[in-house]
């Protein structure tokens, strides 16, 4: 047991390693770096097809799309207009780590993005312990999970900076209370910017993109 402790370990540090390598590139071309993680289902990729249809003209969008076996998301994805878009398949793996993200941005020209989105594997467990060299985490939950999820999977809301409640059109249609859920994310982490919003309708999606442009001009 104490041996796969410390194998685990160092396996972190390599990954920290490379993030802080990948931090230090994107930060020094002023990208601003998300990684959205979530459950399966939750909506990153519906996140980023609505990003991609509102603010493609206003800036250059880079986007890597992991997912265990399939390279579906990063389709979608330039089906809504993303020009630049690396599938990472991880064949297996749960989690995205900072060697596949160095890997798939090897392949894209720093100099042509402002952001670099970087949707991880739906999973709200190991994406909380793999730095990736991102600026910051976004959580995303919807309305047709539990409203508990943030007292389940600490970890992941305590290191986000901002949460996304999404599927907001459906509220009402299950048990799902949206204010329960946001003050148990806010008991795990009470500086997390909080956004409610449907990226089926649009609702409120406006509050999504004013964010970005906030955390897009605070990085210049
Ligand atoms: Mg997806
Ligand atoms: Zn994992």
């Amino acid at each position: 047991m104490a041996e796969r402790v410390q194998v685990e370990e160092k396996v972190l540090s390599e990954n920290d390693k490379l993030a802080a390598q990948i931090r230090k590139d994107l930060g020094a071309r002023k990208i601003l770096a998300l990684n959205l993680v979530s459950s399966p289902g939750s909506g990153k990729t519906s996140l980023l097809e609505k990003t991609l249809s509102l603010l493609k003209d206003e800036f250059r969008i880079g986007l890597i799309a992991g997912d265990v076996q399939t390279e579906n998301d990063a389709i979608r994805l330039e089906r809504a207009g993303g020009k630049i878009v690396r599938p990472v398949v991880t064949g297996g793996a749960c989690h995205l780590d900072a060697r596949m993200v160095g890997d798939a941005l090897q392949k894209i020209d720093l100099n042509s993005i402002d952001i670099l989105f970087i949707e991880n594997v739906g999973n709200l467990v190991c994406p909380s312990g793999f730095d990736l060299g991102e600026d910051m985490k976004v959580v995303l939950i919807s309305t047709t999970e539990g409203d508990d999820k943030p007292l389940k999977y600490p970890a992941m809301f305590r290191k986000s900076s901002a949460l996304m409640i999404n599927k907001i059109d459906l509220l009402g249609l299950s048990d799902f209370d949206i204010d329960k859920a946001e003050k148990n994310a806010r008991q795990i982490n009470g500086s997390l910017h909080i956004m409610r919003l449907s990226c089926r309708t649009g609702e409120n999606i406006n509050l999504w993109c004013d964010w970005l442009r906030n955390q897009i001009f605070s990085k210049k």
